[in-house]
């Protein structure tokens, strides 16, 4: 299994170079050069065996230079830290209305999915390459990357990391889960901006000439935990998998059967693996795309433009502030038949003007399989509330976003096939939104004291590592401005 580039099909890489490059040197995304089936058969297999299992298979179908052994290994150790067997629960809403609950990790997100996994796979890619430099992580977060990268890469050794999180662009809880990070090669600094901003900042400094020789001085290189990395998406592709197993064990789907996702979005990697997942052979119908006031992917699969000159919101649903989907670039990939000139052409566009608009035949591709809408601040509280004192189901404001948005779609289309809405969070990260949208009062200003408030008010008991938040050290309160971001680099280096 090969990979390439999506602005360069001229490179050839191994599974364990893509992983350990990241990003390919002209500032393409890696992608497989082609995908593995899996068979009735194969799913049938899949339904039987435990979540790290099905993890190893999927994933050894797109890393052969790494054995079947050493990906159990990497899965028993990545996914022991979920606090129940099954990783991610499903929960039974109605009849054809399921919740995946991919927040059952050490850091209540559903990013712990693919970060508890990543630095297993980057150091053993390293290695596998004779790479005798250490890794200098470096990450972007709209809120839980940053947290979920630190907790995963916390204390793993010949690696250090550091994450930048927008100023005020992260929820109280969030931000004090990484402030709080513990670990002796960890660091977190505030950007004065936006997650854009933040993503731009890491960007430069990937292409700036003078760190890669600062960091090379000092035996590192710089490497990314962000979703543009294939060790990503990759452990992404198997909880697609996993929650069509698990629908079938269930008996909530017929054997010739097939389930539409809907997919709270931001930089487009939890959908860009669901789509995967279905080009591989899980019956996905329609792949519904959510997204909060900032619709810039609602505009884009309705029409095909793809535009960020438009207004920024924060919103209450932070993790999908996001005005550039990176892995957007893999899709388009892909549908253009792997057409790298043109995709280069898009994105030199966007960095340009801000906007591309691709070809109609792309766009009726596109629409042919995806769905999209959005859902402003408003909705989004109604229907945190609605799904509270109605259904007995609490959820945080990016999962509540593709409730709204699945319903929706429903009552336009009649389609009421089996839909797994994907939850992304735990409602506890959220704890001062969910509580407001429920109707408590006096929580403007709160911090990790809402965590017990909430529990009071529903019983539903908060996940352990949010618990004792409050009590933890403060340890990192620097904050940069967007063109000063190599400072903190420079100065975890000394
Ligand atoms: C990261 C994140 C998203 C967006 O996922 P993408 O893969 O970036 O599209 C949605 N919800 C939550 C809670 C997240 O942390």
């Amino acid at each position: 299994m090969q990979y390439t580039s999506t602005r360069d099909k001229n490179l050839h890489l191994t599974g364990s170079q893509a992983i350990a490059q990241g990003l390919s040197p002209e500032g393409g995304l890696l992608v497989p050069e082609n995908f593995p089936h899996l068979s009735a058969e194969d799913l049938d297999g899949l339904k039987r065996v435990s979540y790290p299992e099905r993890a190893a298979r999927v994933m050894s179908l797109f890393l052969d230079d790494f054995s079947e052994e050493e990906l159990k290994d990497f899965s028993d150790r990545a996914y022991s830290r979920f606090d129940t067997p099954t990783v991610t629960p499903l929960r039974i809403l109605n009849g054809n209305t399921f919740c995946l609950e991919l927040w059952h990790g050490p850091t209540c997100a559903f990013k712990d999915l693919a970060l508890q996994m990543l630095p297993l796979l980057l150091t053993s890619a390293l290695q596998k390459n004779g790479e005798d430099r250490k890794a200098f992580v470096l990450a972007a977060t709209s809120g839980d990357t940053g947290k979920a990268a630190l907790e995963g890469f916390r204390d793993v050794d010949r690696t250090k990391i550091l994450t930048f999180y927008p100023q005020n662009g992260v929820s109280r809880i969030q931000k004090l889960q990484m402030v709080t990070q513990e670990g002796n090669n960890v660091g977190v600094c505030a950007v004065d901006g936006n997650f854009d901003d933040a993503q731009a900042g890491v960007k430069r400094l990937f292409t700036d000439p003078e760190i890669a020789a600062r960091l090379d001085d000092k035996g590192f290189f710089l490497t990314s935990a962000n979703s543009i990395n294939w060790g990503r998406v990759l452990p992404q592709i198997v909880y697609y998998v996993s929650v069509y197993c698990q629908l079938r064990k269930a008996g909530a789907m017929p054997p010739d059967g097939h389930m539409n996702v809907c997919v709270p979005t931001g930089n487009f990697g939890n959908i860009l693996a669901a789509y995967y997942a279905k080009k591989m052979g899980v019956p996905i119908g329609k792949l519904i795309c959510a997204s909060n006031s900032n619709n810039v992917l609602t505009d884009f699969i309705k029409t095909g433009t793809y535009d960020r000159n438009r207004t920024f919101y924060q919103t209450i649903s932070p993790s999908m502030d996001i005005l550039v989907s990176s892995n957007l670039e893999r899709l388009l990939f892909d549908l253009s038949g792997e057409d790298d000139a043109l995709i280069a052409g898009y994105m030199d566009q966007l960095s340009r003007d801000g906007k591309y608009t691709v070809t109609e035949e792309i766009t009726a591709k596109i629409q042919d399989q995806f769905e999209a809408g959005f859902c402003d601040e408003n909705m989004t509280r109604l229907t945190i509330n609605s799904m509270w004192w109605d259904v007995n189901y609490l959820v945080d404001p990016h999962t509540a976003v593709a409730f709204q948005v699945l319903g929706r779609y429903r009552d336009r289309t009649g389609d009421e096939s089996p839909a797994v809405v994907v939850s992304t969070a735990s409602p506890y990260k959220f704890c001062g939104s969910v509580l407001e949208a429920l109707g408590a009062s006096g929580v403007a200003n709160g911090g990790a004291e809402l965590i017990g408030k909430l529990q009071n008010l529903t019983e539903v008991p908060a996940p352990a590592p949010l618990a004792d938040l409050a009590d933890r050290e403060i340890r990192f309160t620097g904050c940069v401005e967007p063109d000063e971001m190599a400072g903190p680099v420079l100065e975890m280096l000394s």
